[in-house]
């Protein structure tokens, strides 16, 4: 199967050829257009800017995509976009735009929910085979997933307010420390001792795998009052704070990890696997943490490459031959949502969290 697939849920447009079959397929093209220097005067993504961005370059992306596949589109089998959850502007370009293609080119269309895609990328990238557990950490999402089949997914937790990454971003700004937060906290923290500071650990005390992030910002913000001394932050004070801050991330997602698996491991996979994805796996102290839980646990640790962590057009086209080889299909219906929890179970009961 050759599949075109399209991502514009946030503030990356992306198209991608994948071909293959589910479990071992290869990415024949991936181009992937970022908006940073739309956004970055206003310190966040600017819904209006990222849904007329995604409709001004949508068609150029997928064209790039197929050139650099080597192929035109009677050499489909269907096109993939993400449906959502996300952004409602940009997720309904990329609609539009594959139901454009769908049409004009006869082929099938295909909705893909943009959490499978991520939660999908280890088959993509390592041909991971199920079940396994799924640990999405970015600036956006923090949930662990537990992945039985590309329509089966269990949600075991997750953050009920701020994703790590938006943590590791909040706290740069409070130190003046460059973004995006996380590499530079991580560098930072590096010359720093973890244990000056002592930060909280939320909801470690409590049973399950939710987690909290917030009030770790409003403690490093509380530190950092007492410490500085006439509106000055010394340097010294500084990396102690990142290093702090950083141990208590590593701690929470350590343990909570431990949990998940635990439950994960019930279920009695053959190769029990765990894999981590999003922007903040790059973050080696966290690595290196959730590699040793997985050694004590007997469990694999697979991380795919960054680029197909962060949003791509690669994981949506390589969901959609998942959704495509299973026999699911969607029409001109299919509609753009924005909120679309993977598990609506365990969605309606938790609520929060993307
Ligand atoms: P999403 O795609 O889930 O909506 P996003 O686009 O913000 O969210 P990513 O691009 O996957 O997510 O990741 C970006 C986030 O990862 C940023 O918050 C960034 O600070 C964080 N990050 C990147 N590198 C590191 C690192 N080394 N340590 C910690 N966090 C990091
Ligand atoms: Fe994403």
């Amino acid at each position: 199967l050759t599949i075109l697939g399209l991502e514009s849920s946030c503030d990356d447009t992306g198209a991608a050829v994948v071909r293959g079959t589910p479990g071992d397929a290869t990415v024949l093209s991936s181009v992937v257009e970022g908006q940073n220097s739309l956004h970055e005067a206003f310190g966040g993504v600017v819904p209006e800017i990222a849904a007329r961005a995604h409709a001004e370059r949508i068609d150029v992306v997928v064209r790039h995509a197929l050139e650099r596949a080597g192929i035109s589109l009677s050499d489909l089998d269907g096109v993939a976009v993400t449906a959502g959850p996300g952004l409602i502007g940009g997720v309904m370009s990329g609609v539009m735009c594959a139901k454009g293609i769908a049409i004009g080119a006869g082929l099938p269309l295909i909705g893909v929910n943009h959490l499978a895609g991520h939660a999908l990328t280890p088959r993509l990238t390592d041909g991971v085979a199920f079940p396994y557990l799924m640990l999405l950490v970015s600036g956006g999402h923090c949930q662990f997933l537990l992945v039985r089949g590309p329509e089966d997914y269990s949600r075991l937790g997750g953050t009920i307010d701020d994703a790590p990454g938006e943590a590791f971003d909040k706290t740069a700004r409070l130190l003046a420390l460059p973004q995006p937060g996380g590499p530079s906290v991580e560098a930072a923290a590096l010359d720093g001792d973890p244990k000056r500071f002592r930060f909280p650990r939320p909801l470690l005390d409590r049973p399950g795998c939710d987690m909290s992030f917030s009030g770790l910002k409003t403690a490093l913000l509380r530190t950092r009052d007492e410490v500085m001394d006439d509106n000055r932050l010394k340097a010294s004070d500084r990396v102690d704070l990142c290093a702090g801050f950083q141990a208590a991330v590593v701690d929470v997602l350590v343990e909570k990890t431990r949990r998940a698996l635990a439950i994960y491991l019930q279920d009695a996979p053959a190769v029990p696997v765990l894999a981590v994805a999003g922007g903040v796996a790059a973050n080696k102290a966290i690595r290196a943490g959730l590699e040793t839980v997985c050694d004590q646990m007997s469990v694999q640790f697979t991380a795919p490459p960054l680029a197909l962590c962060t949003d791509n057009g690669a994981m949506i086209a390589y969901a959609g031959l998942e959704r495509f080889a299973g026999g699911a299909q969607d029409d001109m219906t299919l509609a753009a949502r924005p909120r679309w929890p993977l598990d609506q179970a365990a969605a309606g009961m938790l609520g929060g969290g993307k």
